[in-house]
């Protein structure tokens, strides 16, 4: 438990949150500034900052609540879909420093984009460099 984190003063019932769900290693909850109505954020109970940083148990507790919860909340507001993602590193937007997922319900016609738009430029890769991604990241995962 991290004492300046927001969302391990949440998992401790400090500040206030609309608790959606909760089981021993999961608590989710409405985000305050929603993106769309319904969007919701599950996080561990165990303050860990990064997605790589989370054990096993943990790590399959958030991803599982993921998959679960999605559904419910695509129902509750009647959405047509739903985006699921995380923030992942400063780089990668993430302002609160212990991880959460987003599940963010979709309308068609919301005017919103795909995961696609967080990127503005994207590079133009010839072959033998995506070759030796492949390589690389199949060498890192062994
Ligand atoms: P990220 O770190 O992935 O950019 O997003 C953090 C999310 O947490 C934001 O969507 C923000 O609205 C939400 N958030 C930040 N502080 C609080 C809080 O104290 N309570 C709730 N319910 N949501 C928060
Ligand atoms: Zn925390």
């Amino acid at each position: 438990m991290s004492s300046d984190c927001p969302f391990c003063r949440i998992v401790r019932g400090d500040i206030p949150a609309r608790v959606v769900y909760e089981d021993d290693d999961v608590l989710s909850f409405l985000d305050a500034n929603p993106l769309a109505r319904g969007h919701t954020l599950v996080v561990p109970k165990t303050h860990h900052e990064r997605v790589a940083a989370m054990p096993d148990d943990d790590r399959d507790a958030v991803f599982g609540a993921l998959g679960r919860l999605g559904p419910s909340v695509q129902a509750a507001v009647d959405a047509d879909g739903l985006n699921v993602g995380m923030n992942d590193g400063s780089a990668a937007g993430q302002e609160v420093p212990h991880v959460h997922g987003h599940l963010v319900p979709r309308f068609e016609g919301d005017g919103g984009g795909a995961v696609h738009s967080i990127v503005r430029t994207r590079p133009d890769l010839p072959d033998e460099e995506m070759d030796e991604l492949e390589a690389d990241i199949r060498h890192a995962a062994e």
